[in-house]
């Protein structure tokens, strides 16, 4: 299978479906980006996590009354992520539902003085508004899905959980909610003992995770999230239900796909640390830190949705901040005037402009990338440099069995080229 294929084929672990277990614990995927249960207690229904749009919840709602006309008196969010809360209007109705959720430590998109840059690069990262082609899928969630009303029907939370693990009794349901940060360092696990089923949000899902996101965000703690999914393990769940992809089930199987997404990103952590302490740039680590053989086939570590290599940078950047330890990175050349030399370099503008075609010719896309960036930077041959990035960047689109790579790659070359 190509690269292309694998992405394809991954598409089908977002199929609509409601996932019955035990009669009253339903788990809805493929309604939106990401997955929502519905809880059915004494005398009312408990909603955990409630999508990214309101037409997304408004259609899951329909289906969820197929199971239950109970009034919805309760909400939980996992986690504050976009994604996750914005369809809680429409499950609340006039209900007034108490709405449970740790306090909110990150926003969805990063801080809010860069809102705009950062809403931007979601657009591109999740392909929004971009031809149904482009879309295979989000890596974690259907490319087609309902949008009207994304990010509309957020309601605050009315009931903060500060402890580190609580107990509650829900109109006759007992739930441990548990401080686990991954994706959010406001995750929390929803842990139903009586039925050993574990909803544990962003902590996992199937794919390697995104433990940087390339729309931008603050540092996402990887040791945390390491400790996170030892808690998961934990529990020797028999259910667990991830906020995106399919249910696992069975004991056995959820410890030991929770082991080994432990495994895999603590090696990232530590093989990315023990470089860094040995002197290793960014770059280097970038290029060398893998999943060990035994864990880089694991289907459920696939880089559909995180990237290992985006991940050691961010890690890097984490502990170290930008500076990669190298002087030459102290105050570079700017863009323009190491372009210029390089096309003097090279023999002139018209060559440097030669040497993108060529490459592009080569099938040497990223190369062809990093050369057009000069002629881009010098602003010559505008035209064709923007025309040749563009080649090469629907090029590796389809090389990517990352979506938000490809994602990426496809709406920018839509905004540069401003045809697809
Ligand atoms: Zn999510």
């Amino acid at each position: 299978m190509t690269p292309k294929q694998k992405l394809e084929a991954h598409s089908s672990e977002f199929r609509k479906e409601i996932f019955s277990f035990s009669e009253k614990i339903h788990f809805a995927v493929g309604y939106g980006a990401s997955n929502a249960t519905l809880i059915e207690a004494d005398n009312s229904l408990i909603i955990v996590d409630t999508l990214e749009s309101t037409s997304a919840a408004k259609e899951l709602l329909v289906d969820f009354r197929k199971i239950s006309n109970k009034p919805i008196n309760t909400i939980i969010y996992t986690h504050s992520h976009r994604d996750h809360v914005s369809g809680a209007t429409v499950f609340a109705g006039k209900n007034n539902p108490t709405i449970i959720a740790r306090p909110a430590q990150t926003n969805m998109l990063g801080a809010k003085e860069v809102a705009d840059i950062s809403v931007a690069r979601a657009r591109r990262q999740f392909a929004i508004n971009e031809p149904e082609w482009v879309r295979i899928n989000l890596g974690i969630g259907p490319a087609e899905r309902p949008l009207t009303g994304l990010g509309a029907g957020i309601l605050p939370a009315t009931q903060l959980v500060t402890g580190e693990r609580e107990k509650h009794l829900i109109d006759g349901i007992e739930v441990e909610l548990v401080a686990a940060p991954g994706e959010t360092a406001d995750t929390m696990l929803v842990w139903l003992p009586k039925k050993r089923i574990l909803i544990g949000a962003d902590n996992y899902y199937k794919s390697f995770p995104n433990l940087y996101p390339v729309r931008g965000s603050v540092y996402r703690d990887v040791a945390k999230w390491v400790e996170s999914l030892d808690i998961m393990r934990e529990f020797e769940a028999d259910v667990l239900l991830p906020g995106h992809t399919r249910p696992v089930t069975g004991s056995k199987t959820i410890q030991s796909v929770l082991k080994d997404y432990r495994d895999g990103i603590a090696h990232i952590l530590d093989t990315t640390l023990l470089g860094m302490n040995q002197g290793l740039t960014t770059d280097q680590l970038a290029e060398v830190v893998t999943l060990p053989p035994h864990l880089a086939d694991k289907p459920y570590l696939q880089e559909y949705y995180g990237s290992v290599a985006w991940s050691v940078r961010a890690i890097f950047t984490g502990y170290l901040g930008w500076f990669d330890g190298n002087p030459t990175n102290l105050f570079p050349l700017p863009a323009r005037e190491e372009a210029k030399k390089m096309a003097e370099l090279v023999g002139g503008e018209e060559k440097l402009l030669d040497a993108v075609k060529t490459a592009v010719s080569k099938k040497e896309y990223q190369w062809a990338l990093q050369l057009a960036d000069h002629l881009l930077a010098l602003e010559v041959h505008l035209d064709q440099a923007r025309k040749l990035k563009c080649t090469a960047l629907k090029a590796l689109a389809d090389q990517q069995i990352n979506a938000t790579a490809r994602n990426y790659y496809l709406s920018y070359a839509h905004e540069l080229c401003g045809e697809l």
